[in-house]
């Protein structure tokens, strides 16, 4: 069984292992450098990712799964997630980091201040007719992508229309938003799919 991992130390864990194994996978936590050597893949959670990021150095996370990640294992970041995965970030922290690997630069709480949260129904060609319900909070999106990163989804509505919200660069997939809050689990099928298939 495809074993995925769930970087475990800050974020919303618990609704991604929930959304794995509803999904049909096996999801365990990632808290340790031993325990990245056990898992297939590795899904990163929402959350803050200049928290994420000072907890998976202090850890000892970080460079194993920099490695892990170099050497092609697939991960699949959702909002803070996608900031830990994007190779550039605009608006961070003065000395955040990621881990990298997406050719991409995010642009964290892109949506702005007023934003704080919102909802819509997004088409993505790669989930089949149905809408997604998006939910996104505080939000980054995709400002850039390099040659080799597939555009899945743009905001639909509204002044950020047209925005890249979901992106997919082979093993590697993002989300701005939260698929693992909803309910509807075609974001982590998609995602189990990619790491069956290679
Ligand atoms: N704004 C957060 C960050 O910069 C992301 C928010 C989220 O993951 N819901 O990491």
């Amino acid at each position: 069984m495809t074993r995925i991992g769930v970087l475990s130390v800050q974020g919303d864990v618990r609704e991604h292992l929930q959304a794995l194994e509803s999904a049909g996978a096996e999801a365990i936590r990632v808290r340790r450098p031993e325990e990245v050597e056990r898992i297939d893949a590795l899904v990163i959670p929402g959350g803050e990712s200049t928290v994420m990021d000072k907890l998976v150095r202090a850890f000892g996370l970080f460079e194993p799964l920099r490695e892990r990640l170099a050497q092609g294992m697939p991960a699949y970041g959702s909002c803070a997630g996608m900031i830990m995965l994007a190779d550039r970030i605009e608006d961070g922290r003065a000395d955040q980091q990621t881990l990298g690997g997406l050719d991409i630069t995010v642009r964290r709480n892109a949506f702005g201040r007023q934003v704080d949260s919102f909802e819509e129904d997004l088409h993505i060609r790669a989930l089949g007719p149905q809408p997604l319900r998006a939910v996104f909070i505080r939000a980054p999106w995709v400002e850039h992508v390099g040659a080799s990163v597939e555009v899945l989804a743009r905001v639909e509505t509204g002044p950020a229309a047209g925005r890249i919200v979901a992106v997919r660069q082979g093993p590697l997939l993002a989300t701005s938003f939260h698929p693992e809050v909803t309910g509807d689990h075609r974001v982590h099928a998609y995602f189990i799919d990619v790491v069956r298939r290679g």
